[in-house]
């Protein structure tokens, strides 16, 4: 979908290092805010008989495209998984939250719904359905789908989501009558995170699979055998691997082990690599052992940027937040993150031994591929959406070299520029 039709129309970005593949490549970049897309540089300028309006030296800065979170459950006091009083005023919430996260540079997300009960899903689930159709630049970040994380999990590995809420499908209908029957296409449910082993969920991946439903394996007990038959099935992704599952055991690797599969059953991962949910090492070992597979997620929740202390949860429950930790309350059971996609990034290149490109591709290309969208989101390449973030880099004492988020554009349109006030 095209951005909104203001001038500049054809941007040139030049003097920068673009992500191609596991690289950095220096080449310029042109976009259409007309279009939305990024275009062929040689074709707009000789066939297209187009000229920049506009040519953007960015000083050897790095463009990379858009970051998608495929794992986002709020932000800004909004929790996707708490209906308003009125469909306008979750839409409302809504906005805000797609603004706000445009300006930590997710240009795309799946909005997250953690277990509920059947009437919550029927509530929340139409206003996330993917937003292209409508969406322009200013909107801030789109809508790829939903991703229902629960009912259908092992209540041993629940994590923080509510035991009285989860469910054990014997039947499709089960499935139909919990999410809601005009939800459970690939409109508005993307993505299902389920266990496996719980009631009869095995069996029915492959209708969620015909459904264009990408099947997810997590809060599970799944033996490393059960996580197998999983991805026979169909699954195609572990939710924030290590955590909420089976740890891994050296008679029985149990999901982990899926990553030691061949290449072609070997499933996507998603990584929270807020310093918090996993020890350093553990994320270099999975990257290791599936550098393609490895998809950063933040689980960020809706205090993410509030301010410490005690916060409602959901069904009367009470969140602690302290600095960047968030527990229940009366327990050490971690809360989801407060980190934000590009800070993942930053720990994950420190930690991994990625690249600076690859660990862009772990947010940017690898989702994409994920959610079918590869050539659309997640790339740089000629016809992709020219969702683009501009990274600058500097070197902190401690950390190392930081990447940080200067600028956002979105279908070929800057929305945020950290240098000048909010487009
Ligand atoms: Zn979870």
């Amino acid at each position: 979908m095209p951005g909104k039709t203001t001038k500049p129309r054809i941007t040139k970005f030049t003097n920068c290092r673009l992500v191609r593949g596991s690289s950095l490549v220096d080449q310029d970049l042109w976009i259409d805010s007309l279009t939305g897309k990024i275009l062929k540089d040689q074709e707009a300028f000789y066939e297209l008989h187009l000229s920049p309006d506009e040519i953007i030296d960015l000083g050897g800065r790095i463009v990379a495209p858009g970051m998608i979170d495929v794992q986002l459950n709020g932000a800004h006091g909004f929790d996707f998984s708490v209906p308003a009083d009125t469909k306008d005023e979750y839409d409302e919430g809504l906005r805000m939250v797609n603004k706000g996260l445009a300006r930590t540079g997710v240009t795309s997300y799946l909005p997250t719904v953690v277990s509920s009960t059947a009437e919550v899903y029927h509530k929340v689930l139409p206003s996330l359905a993917p937003t292209a159709k409508t969406h322009i630049a200013t909107d801030g970040a789109e809508s790829l789908g939903a991703h229902a994380e629960g009912p259908f999990i092992s209540p041993g590995r629940n994590g923080i989501h509510k035991s009285e809420v989860l469910q054990s499908a014997e039947t499709f209908e089960d499935l139909l009558t919990v999410y809601g029957v005009n939800n459970l296409q690939e409109n508005p449910i993307k993505m299902i995170t389920a266990a496996p082993e719980v009631g009869n969920m095995m069996a029915h991946i492959p209708e969620l699979t015909k459904r264009g439903i990408i099947y997810s394996i997590g809060h599970s007990d799944s033996t490393y055998e059960q996580a197998v038959a999983a991805t026979h099935q169909g699954a195609r992704m572990i939710t924030h691997l290590f955590n909420a599952m089976r740890p891994f055991y050296h008679r029985n690797p149990g999901i982990f082990g899926l990553l030691g599969q061949s290449e072609r059953r070997r499933p996507f991962y998603g990584i929270i690599a807020d310093g918090i949910h996993l020890h350093p090492t553990s994320i270099k070992i999975a990257y290791n052992a599936h550098p393609d597979g490895c998809v950063l997620v933040t689980d960020a929740m809706r205090l993410c940027g509030l301010p410490d202390g005690v916060y409602d949860w959901t069904n009367g429950e009470r969140i602690v937040k302290s600095g960047a930790r968030l527990t229940l309350e009366g327990s050490d059971k971690i809360a989801g993150s407060s980190a934000t996609l590009i800070e993942c990034v930053n720990n994950f290149r420190r930690w991994s031994g990625a690249s600076t490109a690859q660990a862009i591709n772990a947010v940017t290309a690898t989702p994409a591929k994920l959610l079918g969208l590869e050539g659309v989101k997640g790339s740089l390449e000629s016809g992709a959406d020219a969702d683009l973030v501009i990274l600058g880099e500097y070197e902190d004492a401690f950390a190392g070299s930081v990447l940080t988020v200067d600028q956002v554009w979105k279908f070929g349109v800057k929305i945020h520029d950290t240098e000048k006030a909010v487009v």
